[in-house]
């Protein structure tokens, strides 16, 4: 959190500039009827879109809730001034809290609940709103609403007209999609990217991944209140049906259309629905038709929304930015062997069902050493690469790392503690920059740059030096190679430091040439010391590289030693299909 709030105030020039800037636009509306309610709901409606670009955009979960947050604020707001007498600012600042912990509680659903579910879970939420907002009459008012809900004074300037208002929605508008903005470049906004590209790789890379969505949903609906508070003070009249289901879907279509990866696309979508329906009014009749079809024509041609397509074109034509030279030493092992156990695994078993995938297996890591995990298809070589690393409950059995039991810890706190991998399917955030995805490994918590960001950047920087892929580094994951997708994910890992990696198949689904160059970063992974647990099919890496090798068959540990006994073992060579070793590799 350290980090997020020191890279959020350094853009505040920027804030001040651009809040002058919206204040001047607000002077220039007229100061009350029909175009200064449009602008009063577009930039009100703009800041809970905001929300939705956080929750969905950044996160990925789906919230058909904003508009509950929205009302929630502008209830807030009205019962407060008007039933309760309250200052303006202090029953917002009231709203807030109330939208925030109830975005909060939405998102403690995402513990047990995924997607689709949670999506079900938030328009339920939505629906008991809109009920307590029409039947709770004594408090709400219920379906009449609530009129002359007053504007307030800040700081002895007077915010009852039209202009004044509407600066003060300007400005929180403004500030509003710049902290959204500056949020994805900070250690939480990288770290809701990695829960929406893939979560099992953001657990593993050491981020708290249900604490991750809940903050996000918290955010989420705090913007969806401030919107909405200003939107009660805007119109000085509410009632339950600006809050609806109707206009959850409303403010989901606008985040969508303008582009829900970013702030701006917020603005954009906010200000074209509400825009559009108004320019087409002319056309009477089929006005709600021709309006509809854009919609739908912007949403298929430009799947990640308007500012999505503009931001496409504004990253192809950016040149490299030059990044400075690594300093930081990456790889900070002594390069010698030693008897040190790292990893420990005692009698670990897995069984799904009646399959002992696992099955009582033990041995040892040791510090320095290259450590090979070998075995026919389906022997349990990935069930037990992630029992290791917490994605799944061990069924029986006992895990030391570093000398400390680790059986209970979840995935990211294992990661914290030095353990890091990677998946035999590629498991890379493919909405961001390969520089971003290693930097998430750099700032796995527990390591000494985890928190100061210049020295993620660099220590990240270093990471992609290592595997060669510098030049790539502002390219988006997805557009690479499998081999050099996999030169990411092992990046991933190397930038957080670790004091153990665990490489599931890392050659999987590489060309010759590739398998050559992995071998290659191996075995200068090995020069480095780095201590290294290898799953692999391919005899011929294995047998380069390894110091140890354990076999496993059907879950069981059938041979554990030195290469040249090992692979002379008759259970292992019988287990190879029963023909000799030669004929395995
Ligand atoms: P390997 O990596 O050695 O090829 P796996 O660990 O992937 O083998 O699989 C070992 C056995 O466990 C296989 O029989 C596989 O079908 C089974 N298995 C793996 N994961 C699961 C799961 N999530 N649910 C049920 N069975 C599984
Ligand atoms: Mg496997």
């Amino acid at each position: 959190m350290n980090g997020l709030s020191t890279s959020i105030w350094r853009g505040l020039p920027q804030a001040g500039l651009a809040a002058i800037i919206a204040i001047g636009l607000a002077m220039l509306a007229p100061d009350q009827g029909y175009y200064l309610n449009i602008l009063m709901q577009a930039s009100t409606y703009a800041i809970a879109v905001v929300g939705l670009v956080v929750v969905l955009g950044y996160c990925g979960q789906i919230s058909i809730a904003q508009a509950a947050f929205f009302g929630i604020g502008a209830y807030g707001v009205a019962i407060g001034t008007v039933d309760y007498g309250l200052n303006f600012f202090v029953a917002m600042l009231i709203a807030v809290g109330v939208s925030g912990v109830f975005g909060l509680i939405l998102g403690l659903g995402s513990l047990r609940l995924g997607g689709h579910y949670l999506a079900m879970v938030s328009i339920s939420f939505q629906q008991i709103l809109t009920l307590v907002l029409t039947n709770w009459i004594e408090f709400t008012h219920g379906p009449d609403g609530i009129r002359n809900i007053p504007r307030p004074r800040f700081f002895g300037l007077s915010l009852q007209g039209g202009n004044a208002f509407l600066a003060l929605c300007l400005v929180a508008m403004v500030l509003v999609a710049l902290f959204a903005w500056r949020l994805k470049a900070t250690k939480l906004g990288r770290a809701m990217q990695a829960v929406r590209d893939n979560d099992l790789a953001a657990a593993t890379s050491g981020i708290d991944v249900f604490g991750t969505k809940v903050i996000a949903f918290g955010i989420s609906a705090v913007l969806g209140a401030i919107g909405g508070g200003l939107f009660a003070g805007g119109f000085g009249y509410i009632s339950p049906d600006q809050f609806s289901f109707a206009e959850s879907i409303v403010l989901l279509t606008m985040a969508l259309l303008g582009g829900v990866q970013s702030p701006f696309g917020a603005l954009i979508g906010t200000m074209l629905l509400i825009i559009l329906p108004e320019t087409l009014r002319f056309l009477k009749q089929v006005y709600l038709a021709v309006y509809g079809a854009a919609v739908i024509l912007i949403m298929v041609f430009l799947p990640d929304g308007l500012w999505g397509f503009i931001d496409d074109r504004i990253r192809r034509n950016a040149r490299a930015i030059t990044l400075p030279a690594p300093k930081l030493p990456l790889l900070s092992q002594t390069g010698q062997m030693g008897t040190e156990k790292v990893l420990e695994v005692a009698d670990l078993a897995k069984h799904f069902g009646g399959l002992k995938a696992v099955d009582g297996v033990s041995f040892a890591v040791r510090r320095g050493s290259v450590h090979a995990l070998i075995g026919p298809n389906g022997s349990g070589k990935s069930t037990f690469i992630n029992v290791v690393t917490g994605l799944y409950v061990a069924t029986a059995g006992k895990i030391s790392f570093a000398g400390q039991d680790i059986t209970t810890l979840s995935p990211h706190q294992r990661n914290r503690r030095g353990l890091a991998r990677t998946f035999q399917n590629i498991r890379v955030f493919r909405g961001m920059t390969v520089l971003e995805n290693v930097m998430i490994g750099a700032e796995r918590d527990g390591n000494d740059v985890a928190n100061a960001p210049a020295e993620v950047l660099t220590r990240a920087l270093a990471a992609l030096d290592f595997v060669d892929m510098r030049a790539d580094a502002h390219r988006m994951v997805g557009e690479l190679s499998y081999g050099h997708q996999r030169y990411v994910e092992i990046a991933r890992a190397l930038a957080g430091s670790p004091d153990l990696l665990l490489l599931d198949e890392p050659a999987a689904g590489l060309n010759m040439t590739e398998k050559v160059e992995l071998g290659n970063l191996l075995k200068r992974l090995k020069g480095h010391g780095l201590t290294i647990l290898i799953v692999d099919h391919d005899m011929n890496l294995v047998e380069q590289v390894a110091d140890h090798i354990t076999v496993l068959n059907f879950g069981r540990r059938i041979a554990d030693g030195a290469p040249g006994d090992v692979l002379r073992h008759p259970d292992v060579i019988a287990a190879y299909l029963g023909e000799p070793r030669h004929e395995v590799a």
